[in-house]
């Protein structure tokens, strides 16, 4: 089971040192933050396993606002997060975009945690397996099935919404995204400490990608927890 953190952009170094601080995982589960850029060194002190949320495609160049995979190494960053839905539907990723960052960072000796993902309109027309078909095997495409990759099912509805998918829609979903690609799936999507064992009781749930509920340490422990019961 592994369990992320996503938190996006909050947290400043201060605020990252009190969440490590006081923030006690249990045994027996993997457990990964994403803080900010900003945050990821004394995330890294902290001895907490830490991905970055982006990473680019290019070794260095004239790509304002990003960072390489180089740079997050020299840190001690040991993966990132690539093709976050927010980066899809924000800031222009797309799944060519993606496959590229995906293949650099593991070409680069990073872990990843590819997302993918269907919005509430593309469920609501039928088109949930194509989406995660298109999104999905651009990623195998781009690089196979190695084991540093995992996959997150973030549905874009259930995001930061507190409409969780059922575990049932959960499995179903994993369960087709493993018959693309040999590789564990995370679910993400509004999961707490009050639905996560339901969740990861799915036989296809492999842990879970964690927003909202990863930025307080005691509800972040709670479904660290939850992924060592189930
Ligand atoms: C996320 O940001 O990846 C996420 C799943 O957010 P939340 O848990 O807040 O829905």
């Amino acid at each position: 089971m592994l369990i992320a953190g996503n938190w996006k952009m909050f947290k400043t170094q201060a605020e990252t040192r009190a969440f490590c601080a006081a923030f006690e995982p249990p045994d027996g589960v993997e457990v990964v933050i994403c803080p900010p850029f900003t945050s990821l060194p004394p995330a890294v002190e902290s001895g907490l396993t830490v991905f970055a949320q982006n990473v680019h495609w290019a070794e260095e160049g004239a790509y304002t606002g990003e960072v390489s995979v180089a740079m997050l190494q020299e840190l001690g960053v040991a993966g990132s997060l690539v093709g976050h839905s927010e980066r899809r539907q924000y800031f222009g990723e797309t799944d060519e975009s993606v496959a590229r960052r995906v293949r650099a960072a593991l070409e680069g000796g990073l872990d990843v945690i590819a997302c993918v993902g269907e919005t509430l309109e593309e469920r609501e027309r039928g088109q949930t397996e194509l989406v995660l078909r298109l999104q999905t095997e651009a990623i195998r495409d781009a690089v196979g099935a190695p084991d540093q990759l995992v996959i997150a099912y973030e549905p874009v509805w259930a995001i930061g919404t507190g409409q969780t998918a059922t575990p049932e829609i959960a499995q179903e979903a994993h369960a087709f995204i493993k018959s693309l690609i040999d590789a564990p799936v995370l679910y993400g999507g509004s999961v707490k400490p009050e639905n996560a064992a339901e969740l990861l009781g799915q036989s296809d749930v492999d842990g879970a990608l964690v927003g909202g509920a990863s930025l307080d340490p005691d509800s972040f422990a709670a479904i660290c927890r939850a992924a060592r019961a189930a």
